[in-house]
């Protein structure tokens, strides 16, 4: 039975890479028909942003990520939250302190630094707190047992660590990178307790993945320096370790860290940077399905060439055998392409109910929802953002109240009314209004007067919208209908020729 968890740390604003995280881990138990679980990952404090967790769940809400376990679900395996776990993490360090595999340490870290200090001053690179330096250090090996004894006794502030091995390589498998090996000497004796009692990420990541019964880890891979500390703790507890599977990161198209720095919003962003803030992207009112196949792409393939998935789709596609290792390089470009591609495949009857609102609120008159679905089916091919609609869509509502003096003064010959007028000639003697006669009616008058037909849809434009451009013109003349068109352009040759 997959059971995987997506373990954020309330920090700040929502990254990308984050939400790609809760994605993967999503459609990973959707696929094996698995449970996703969300637990915080709160127990460093001084990190803590207020509102963040808030913030998350929001965002995870908002993209239909909803978890079966969780803080807001509950589940067997709770609570989800860390810091109210602290009690379970103390007493698996205690069982590690017993079993000689952490031991105290109650360096000041002014010490800890005083250390670093000398051998900067001696010209060496600052060693880790491991193996090299631990005997030196004031801690439960260097000092006699009694010591220890009185200063716990005593209550000095200490923290615990994990006692790595000398001259151990950690081997390991990953998904993704596949066979990892990272020897001790890079490992530092990492601090599982603080002196505050709270545990560090690395104690009760492992700890809870294994109380929690999770059978993969998938995270960024950022982790994966991390992964030989806690291969060894699953070996000092005696557990067998979760398949882990280490996310490529995702760049800014520089190629450099994406981050909020001099970010202040999407329409002016830096050479080569994007912002990394998912709520930029809501906000922007990118559809929730587009963002979601964009950042599934950020990372993963299909293995062919097929770009656009709706979130069931990807339930389906998904697999972290396709997981790339290469970093990712975020692309707006293409993120804007999905959220074109995504509007375009909405069915036109839901989108016209959800932008009604909108075009009430913005004075539009609707004659029926029919009329209303057929400007919808119309325009939504050529949208990138569905606020696109109302400004696009405004002439379907009302005759334009102004022409577009660019266009009239490009568009509008000595010829134009003659062609209008024979236009409406055409037109009104048509019994089946519909894109083919119209376009016939077009080619005819072109034809007999000499000219490219261009000559005709330019100005019957501009006429009926107002604008100088929109969707194919007949299909356009089509949904405004008859006697809408016959109308504008009457009005527009009265008007037209006194603009110029
Ligand atoms: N709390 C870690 C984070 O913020 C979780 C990493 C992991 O999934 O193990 O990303």
């Amino acid at each position: 039975m997959v059971r995987v968890r997506f373990a954020p740390s309330p920090t700040g604003f929502v990254h990308l890479g984050s939400l790609r995280t809760a994605l993967y881990n999503y459609l990973f138990a959707k696929k094996h028909g698995g449970t996703f679980i969300l637990r915080i990952e709160d127990t460093d404090r001084s990190r803590y942003v207020q509102g963040a967790t808030e913030n998350l769940l929001a965002v995870l809400n908002w993209a239909g990520l909803a978890p079966d376990e969780g803080p807001e679900q509950g589940g067997d395996y709770g609570p989800y939250f860390q810091s109210e776990r602290t009690e379970i993490y103390k007493k698996y360090a205690r069982q590690l302190l017993d079993a000689g595999f952490a031991y105290y340490a109650f360096d000041t870290p002014e010490e800890i630094e005083e250390m670093r200090q000398k051998a900067r001053l001696a010209g060496e690179q600052p060693p880790r707190y491991d193996a090299t330096i631990r005997m030196n250090m004031r801690n439960s090996l260097s000092l006699p047992k009694e010591k220890v004894a009185e200063l716990l006794a005593a209550g000095e502030p200490h923290v615990v660590r994990l006692l790595i091995p000398e001259d151990r390589v950690f081997e390991f498998d990953d998904v993704v990178r596949g066979r990892v090996a990272i020897h001790s000497s890079q490992v530092d004796d990492q601090v599982l307790i603080k002196s505050d009692g709270f545990p560090t990420y690395h104690l009760a990541n492992v700890v809870d993945d294994h109380l929690m019964q999770i059978t993969h880890v998938i995270r960024g891979e950022e982790w994966l320096s991390s992964v030989p500390k806690h291969v060894f703790l699953y070996e000092c507890f005696g557990w067998t370790p979760p398949v882990l599977a280490h996310l490529p990161l995702i760049f800014n198209p520089d190629g450099t860290k994406m981050s909020k720095r001099n970010i202040q919003s999407l329409d002016e962003l830096p050479a080569g940077k994007v912002d990394p803030d998912v709520q930029t992207y809501i906000n922007a009112g990118y559809e929730r399905e587009a963002l979601l196949n964009y950042i599934a792409l950020l990372g993963w393939s299909p293995g062919d060439d097929r770009e656009v998935f709706t979130l069931k789709e990807l339930e389906q596609v998904f697999s972290l055998e396709r997981v790339n290792k290469s970093a990712a390089i975020f692309d707006l470009q293409k993120l804007n392409h999905l959220n074109n591609e995504h509007i375009n495949r909405l069915d036109s009857r839901t989108l016209a109910q959800e932008l009604k609102p909108e075009l009430k609120a913005a004075g539009y008159d609707i004659e029926s929802d029919d009329y209303l679905v057929r400007v919808v089916e119309l325009l939504k091919s050529r949208l990138h953002f569905r606020k696109e609609f109302v400004p696009f869509s405004s002439y379907f509502f009302r005759a334009p109240d102004a022409y577009d003096p660019k266009v009239v003064k490009k568009r509008w010959k000595n010829d134009s009314e003659k062609l209008i007028l024979e236009f409406i000639d055409e037109i009104s003697k048509l019994e089946t209004f519909n894109k083919e006669t119209i376009e016939k009616a077009i080619r005819e008058i072109a034809e007999r007067n000499e000219v490219g037909s261009g000559r005709i849809i330019h100005p019957v434009r501009l006429a009926v919208s107002g604008v100088g451009v929109g969707p194919g013109l007949f299909e356009m003349l089509q949904v405004l209908g008859k006697e809408r068109v016959i109308d504008r352009l009457k009005t527009a040759v009265e008007r037209i020729p006194t603009l110029q």
